[in-house]
């Protein structure tokens, strides 16, 4: 029976194995070595604000993988032997693959700071960093000041985690304005002021150059670049992006670049070796879409696909138009199609911009400026429906249609009814001043 092995119990591996045992009998072993059984990283922040335990962030049932023929193996792969096809792990032994999957996600990035290693300097991404959390920063008498570095989303949720635990923050953020590289003008000087309203202190065009050490080898304190100033803290958050974590292919046949390189059918440079979810890089990016793209249901999405491919139907990984969510403290983020912060805007793409004078909703359409074809949609607070915009998207409305059918793309007809005169007013007004 052919033996497929996949390295990584995350979304992606995950996805892939139930969706070949869904179509074949084929023998499957997940290899991880963070967690016993899968859980969503996407709820990690729920477990330490107290809203879920663990356990509740994993969707499947303990007895799911055995009922399943799913074999789980707790190891750490420490290189791929891709002529012999095997696997060789930290803990010594080895195992024998016929197809392989590597599906071994991101590392939260180090950019070589002194003192990034300490005790008490940590990112936000595995299930450890969740306890190291718990070490470090159980409360405020333990830690009486974070400071996070890296203003993303991964930032801005471990922001809020200390938050809720009363623990000062200081949020270093290099841009000039909140995550200004995604977000449009209006839309990061609106969170700005959301963080700050939460009591952050929000150091905006603000360097990480150092972290110092206390006599134990702790972190104790960081020094901003720009100003020489120094902050006396007992938590470093690194959350300045993530990087696939990769490591243990260096030394492999498996062409690597900043990820593992695949093409459209998430193949890699070695027969019967395939990489999906955070870890791959597409050697051509599809579409506006970034080679890498470290997000949830990118991972489902490649499983899937990659799934019918193992099975005998070999499929492309076509992922339609961008969508995206998230959330800045009490602020629901959306977005469909694209939506361009000022860099790497292209000439052609114009904003109508509305926002909601309590300061925690705005909504951002991105048109064409000479065809006014709907070309994307930010919501900030206001929750949309995904298939809708989808569809206009796909069939290339135009920017009037988009603005007067609004309600039909929303999940609160209460709120539409209440802000359509509004959002229609500007957009009368920003169309007749353009
Ligand atoms: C705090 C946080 C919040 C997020 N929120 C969102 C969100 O709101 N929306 C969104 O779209 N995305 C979000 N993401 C991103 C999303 O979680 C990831 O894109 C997704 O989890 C990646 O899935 P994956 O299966 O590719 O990899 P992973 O989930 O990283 O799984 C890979 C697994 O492989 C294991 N592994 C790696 N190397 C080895 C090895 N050598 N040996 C053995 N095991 C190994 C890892 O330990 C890990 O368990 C968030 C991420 C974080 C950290």
């Amino acid at each position: 029976m052919e033996h497929i092995v996949i390295i990584g119990n995350g979304i992606s591996g995950v996805t892939a194995a139930r969706h070949i045992r869904k179509l074949s009998d084929k023998k499957i072993t997940i290899i991880s070595a963070e967690s016993e059984y899968f859980f969503s990283r996407t709820a990690l922040m729920y477990v330490y604000m107290g809203h879920m335990k663990f356990e509740h962030t994993q969707p499947y049932e303990d007895w799911f993988w055995k009922k399943n023929r799913i074999d789980l193996l707790n190891r750490y792969v420490t290189s791929v032997e891709a002529n012999k096809k095997s696997l060789h792990f930290a803990e010594g032994d080895s195992i024998k693959y016929d197809k392989l999957i590597i599906a071994t996600g991101s590392k939260s990035n180090k950019f070589g700071w002194p003192g990034q290693d300490l005790n008490g300097v940590q990112g936000l991404y595995h299930k450890q960093d969740l306890e190291n959390l718990e070490v470090y920063a159980p409360n405020n008498k333990v830690c009486k000041r974070a400071v996070i570095v890296g203003g993303g989303l991964i930032g801005i949720e471990l922001a809020e985690m200390l938050h809720t635990r009363n623990i000062p923050v200081t949020f270093l953020v290099r841009e000039s304005s909140f995550w200004n590289g995604v977000l449009p003008e209006g839309e990061s000087t609106m969170i700005n002021r959301h963080i700050k309203n939460h009591h952050i202190d929000l150091r905006l065009s603000s360097n990480l150059k150092e972290i110092i050490s206390d006599e134990y080898g702790k972190a104790k304190a960081v020094v901003i670049e720009e100003t020489g100033e120094t902050i006396d803290c007992d938590l470093v958050g690194l959350t300045a992006g993530v990087s696939p974590n990769i490591d243990f292919l260096k030394d492999s046949d498996i062409e690597i670049g900043r990820g593992v390189k695949v093409n459209r059918f998430l193949e890699t440079n070695i027969k019967d070796v395939y990489a999906i979810g955070d870890c791959a890089e597409q050697h051509e990016p599809i579409g506006n879409r970034r080679p890498i793209e470290a997000v949830w249901y990118t991972g489902r999405m490649m499983g899937e696909a990659l799934a019918q491919t193992i099975c005998g139907n070999r499929t492309e990984y076509k992922p339609g138009h961008w969508f995206n969510s998230a959330k800045f403290f009490d602020i629901e983020y959306q977005t469909y199609g694209w939506v361009h912060g000022s860099k790497g805007r292209p000439d052609h793409e114009k904003h109508f911009h509305w926002k909601h004078q309590d300061d925690t909703k705005c909504i951002t359409i991105a048109f064409d400026k000479d065809t006014f074809e709907f070309l994307g949609i930010n919501t900030f607070g206001i929750r949309m429906r995904h298939e809708v915009f989808d569809t206009w998207l796909t069939e290339k409305r135009d920017l009037n249609y988009v603005v007067s059918n609004l309600s039909l793309a929303n999940f609160d007809p209460e709120f539409y009814k209440k802000h359509e005169a509004s959002i229609l007013a500007e957009f009368q007004n920003q169309l007749t001043t353009a």
